[in-house]
Parts: C-alpha cells; sequence; structure tokens
C-alpha cells in the first residue's frame, strides 16, 4: 500500500508548474486580445466586435464599426485593434484575411511590411478649439516636417471601420504620390511597425455605410454618401459629397479640401454644427489625400503597445 499522502505532493508538485503557466498567460493578455484577432477567424464588418458606451453621439452608433467608442468628460474616446475587416495581402500570409497581391497591370508593388494588431486610442473634444489658421498651398505641401500646423506622424485619425488615419504625407524622404502605389486594393498599407492605415478615399469607410444601408456601392467617388472618418482634433474626414449626400461647394474649400459648416445626416439629424471637415475626392483635387494641417487645437492620441 502506497504511503498516504503520496498522491497529494505529486498533484502540489504538478501545480505549481501549472499556475505559474496560468498567471503568465494571465500577464500577456491585454483587453484588446479577441476572437477577432484569431488568425483561424475571418474578420469581417459583421463579425467585427463594436461597443458604442452611454451618451455616444448618433455620429459614431450611425457610421462607424469595429470600434469600442465612449464618452469621458468632454472626450470622445474611440479605441480600435486596427485590424481590417476585410482581406488584405498585409495580413501574415497565415491569416483567413490573407489574400493574394493584386498588381493591377504592374502598377502596384506590395511594401515589405506586415500588419499587425494594434491597440491605438484617440480622444476627440466634443467641442474641439479652432487654432485660427487658414490652409494655405504652402502648408499642404504633402511633406512632412515643414509646418508647426501639420497633424503628427502615425495615427491621427480612424476610419468608419476602425483602420487608422495617417496624414497626407509619407516619411521624410519618400513621396505620398509613389507611395500610394503601395497601397493593396482597399487604398492601405502598413507600416514598418505593422500599423495598417489610410492616406486617402477608399472602399473601407463607404463599405460601412453600405453595410449599414446608407449607400448602394463602396467605390470612392461613385457613392450616394462618402464618409472616411474622423480626425484626432476633430476634423470629420469626407469624401465626394456633404455628409447627407449634397453636392460639396468646391469654391469654398481651402488647399487640403477643407471648410467649415453643419453636418447634417441624410435624415436630417444635425451631428456637428460649424465643423471644420476636409473632403478627400479626386474629382475636386487630383491630390486627393487626407488632412496634412490640424486645424483644431488638439490632437490626443496614444498608441499602447501591441497586444
Ligand atoms: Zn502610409
Ligand atoms: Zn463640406
Amino acid at each position: 500500500m502506497a504511503p498516504p499522502g503520496f498522491p497529494v505532493r505529486r498533484v502540489v508538485a504538478l501545480g505549481v508548474p501549472m499556475l505559474f503557466s496560468v498567471l503568465l498567460q494571465a500577464c500577456v493578455t491585454s483587453p484588446f486580445d479577441s476572437a477577432e484577432s484569431d488568425d483561424t477567424t475571418l474578420r469581417q464588418l459583421d463579425t467585427c466586435s463594436s461597443s458604442f458606451g452611454d451618451g455616444v453621439p448618433a455620429f459614431y452608433t450611425t457610421y462607424f464599426r469595429c470600434v469600442d467608442v465612449s464618452v469621458d468628460g468632454d472626450d470622445l474616446v474611440l479605441a480600435s485593434t486596427d485590424l481590417p475587416p476585410h482581406p488584405s495581402p498585409y495580413y501574415e500570409t497565415a491569416s483567413e484575411n490573407w489574400e493574394a497581391w493584386d498588381d493591377r497591370g504592374g502598377e502596384y508593388h506590395q511594401n515589405p511590411n506586415t500588419l499587425t494588431a494594434q491597440a491605438f486610442v484617440l480622444r476627440i473634444p466634443s467641442a474641439p478649439v479652432a487654432k485660427g489658421i487658414v490652409v494655405t498651398e504652402d502648408m499642404r505641401d504633402l511633406t512632412m516636417l515643414t509646418s508647426l500646423d501639420e497633424f503628427p506622424g502615425g495615427t491621427i485619425g480612424i476610419a468608419l471601420d476602425g483602420v487608422s488615419l495617417y496624414n497626407a504625407t509619407a516619411a521624410p524622404g519618400d513621396d505620398i504620390r509613389e507611395e500610394q502605389y503601395t497601397f493593396d486594393t482597399w487604398s492601405a498599407h502598413p507600416s514598418p511597425d505593422g500599423a495598417y492605415h489610410h492616406h486617402s478615399p477608399n472602399p473601407g469607410g463607404l463599405a460601412v455605410l453600405e453595410a449599414n444601408g446608407l449607400v448602394s456601392t463602396h467605390v470612392p467617388g461613385e457613392a450616394e454618401i462618402e464618409l472616411y472618418g474622423i480626425a484626432c482634433d476633430g476634423t470629420v474626414v469626407l469624401g465626394c459629397t456633404e455628409l447627407d449626400g449634397g453636392a460639396v461647394a468646391t469654391e469654398e474649400l481651402d488647399a487640403q479640401g477643407g471648410h467649415v459648416g453643419d453636418l447634417r445626416g441624410a435624415d436630417g439629424t444635425l451631428h456637428f454644427a460649424a465643423r471644420y471637415h476636409t473632403h478627400m475626392c479626386a474629382a475636386i483635387d487630383a491630390d486627393a489625400f487626407t488632412p496634412e494641417i490640424q486645424y483644431y487645437n488638439r490632437c490626443t492620441v496614444s498608441s499602447a503597445v501591441a497586444p
């Protein structure tokens, strides 16, 4: 007969490393980890997770998916993993969302980066304060670090589908007009740190409007309403139409396609009164890119360490 207690000691001896392993798991699990970043799960608009906290304005609940939005004091807080809810050759090949590169007649080439989950958080002021600047051609030069009024590098906004928006400049020494040939068919590419992002009109934002029954196509330039996202300072990024689908008063636009006006939805809801917004639209400006100059006085983006 085995001495009493022996089996118990065995269990304890095995239990210690198991406990350490569980603790270790707990330490490396971030709130951003979820099934949606699982390589074996196809990420799409219908399966990505979204959440809207108490008091979040209708602008966000109406037009956004794949983001977590909450109110904190006078700020709207938007958090996203930045993983696009559609296929991309920039996903790692093991991902269900990976697809082969489309060179579009040889014009486009893939950059060497792979997109990875991020954990960025934007704090957008509910009542942004204008700096009082007028955006001129000199300021809008598509070149980084040439004006104190430029948006910072990296993520400066969030698209309707949770993908990051960068400003209209490439890294120093690069040219965004050339770099755009590394965009995938959704008009985005990842930076060296894996952050997938847009600089230009793209089907991703319009696909959310289409999924929400607001437009019938996600082809940029052809949708009945073109909204792409919002920047950290409160600048709204539109396309070839106003938010209600109305025509853009192009004669009013500044050098980055911006002007101030009320933004109403097609149902008449006033989402923003006298709000600066830009129109990135190839039919208005051949250089149809995201804003480069920060109109309002605050941009707060934190990029937590990628999970
Ligand atoms: Zn880029
Ligand atoms: Zn407008």
